[in-house]
């Protein structure tokens, strides 16, 4: 017998870089602030509400769009945060995670040949997912340094063939977010256009400083055109559950649902029913961005006097340090190096870039206890 051999539709691609850092900490025992997941457990109260919908008998197939009473809750939220009405069953859908939302918007719009911009770093899913999809990717770097939005060379990169422009905030991996004047310049930008926009908002609700977050859905110009998607994962700390939502005008989300009733028709019903119930009360994600902030606090407290360069983090649950005044070693083997040597796991921000930029930064994840900060922290401090 002989295996049929084909060429690859992903011929770049190798094991992603959380996974791989990920096994490096359990073989070395080491701390792991690499890959983005809390080691600290969800609500039981959502455990129980998840339990009660599995005893309730819901365990069937949900609607393709996912179970109503979810739809309603992020309808809801999103009008009384953002004060944009979405239409509870045109314009919302459940899907397994923000992974296969974001691949499923993009299937669902991009064509052969059609230019996908992206924003360099970005999340490493988004140039796997417009190959896929036989888009072209158009790579605009974020500042260097600040990683913020360079709206005139977004507004530059915009060609007749631009079918899609893809935006994070807050941002993974740098942590920096976009203001209200960002979002305005790039609705202005968008507006002679028929550019499609992907928001990616999976840290919505972690935003520090009292600084608002800046959803797509608040700005009329940018809704218009935007599939909007959130992580029940992120804001419930519960990322194994895979489970998120995506916001989008009644076309576009028509066209999203003919992919994904294809792709997984539906998502796990007594999730849904649990969560929906679970954030009947807008408790479950107000606290968030107090609880984070008091985390990334005590993590840059303790890397204050280190020689790890801290840069900002306004949202997310990442802190970025600057390595060059510790290492020369590039950021990846730094990274093995410290996973290793310290027993600290961090990935390096080379792996949000197409090219492997480097620019000696790497990223901590802090959504972790403040006991694995400290201990974290106590191995860091030596550097
Ligand atoms: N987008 C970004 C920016 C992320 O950081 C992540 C996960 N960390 C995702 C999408 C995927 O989210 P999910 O786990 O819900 O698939
Ligand atoms: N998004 C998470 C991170 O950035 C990891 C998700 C994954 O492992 N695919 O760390």
């Amino acid at each position: 017998m002989s295996i049929p051999s084909f060429p690859s539709r992903l011929p770049q691609v190798g094991t992603t870089i959380f996974t791989t850092m990920s096994a490096l900490a359990v073989e070395h025992g080491a701390v792991n602030l690499g890959q983005g997941f809390p080691d600290f457990g969800c609500d039981p109260a959502l455990v129980d509400a998840v339990t009660h919908a599995m005893q309730a008998g819901h365990n069937q197939y949900p609607p393709m769009a996912g179970v109503r009473a979810l739809r309603e809750v992020v309808s809801g939220k999103t009008q009384a945060l953002y004060g944009h009405h979405y239409d509870v069953d045109a314009e919302v859908t459940i899907t397994a995670g923000a992974t296969q939302a974001i691949l499923t918007a993009i299937l669902a719009c991009v064509h052969p040949g059609d230019e996908v911009i992206v924003l360099d770093p970005c999340y490493d899913s988004y140039l796997p997912n417009i190959a896929l999809a036989g888009g072209v990717a158009v790579h605009v770097p974020l500042t260097p340094h600040s990683f913020r939005p360079d709206i005139a060379r977004i507004a530059a990169a915009i060609t007749p063939r631009t079918r899609l422009l893809i935006i994070n905030s807050p941002h993974n991996p740098s942590a920096s977010v976009w203001s209200g004047e960002d979002m305005r310049a790039l609705e202005a930008v968008l507006a002679p256009t028929n550019v499609l926009l992907l928001s990616d908002e999976v840290y919505e609700h972690m935003v520090y400083d009292g600084a608002p977050h800046q959803s797509a859905a608040r700005f009329a110009g940018l809704a218009e055109r935007a599939f909007v998607v959130s992580s029940f994962g992120k804001t419930l700390h519960v990322t194994g559950w895979k489970i998120a939502s995506v916001c989008a005008p009644a076309p576009l989300t028509a066209e999203f649902r003919k992919v994904h009733q294809f792709n997984v028709f539906s998502v796990n019903t007594p999730m849904q029913h649990g969560i929906a119930q679970y954030m009947m009360s807008p408790a479950s994600y107000e606290g968030l961005a107090g609880f984070y902030q008091a985390k990334r606090d005590l993590f840059r407290a303790g890397l204050a006097d280190s020689r790890l360069k801290l840069l900002p983090s306004s949202g997310s649950f990442f802190q970025c340090v600057d390595i060059s005044q510790v290492s020369d070693l590039p950021d990846t083997e730094f990274c093995q190096w410290l996973t290793r040597e310290i027993k600290v796991a961090a990935i390096p921000l080379s792996a949000f870039y197409a090219d492997g930029f480097d620019q000696r930064v790497v990223r901590f994840c802090y959504a972790k206890q403040d006991d694995t900060l400290r201990e974290a922290l106590q191995r860091l401090r030596g550097l």
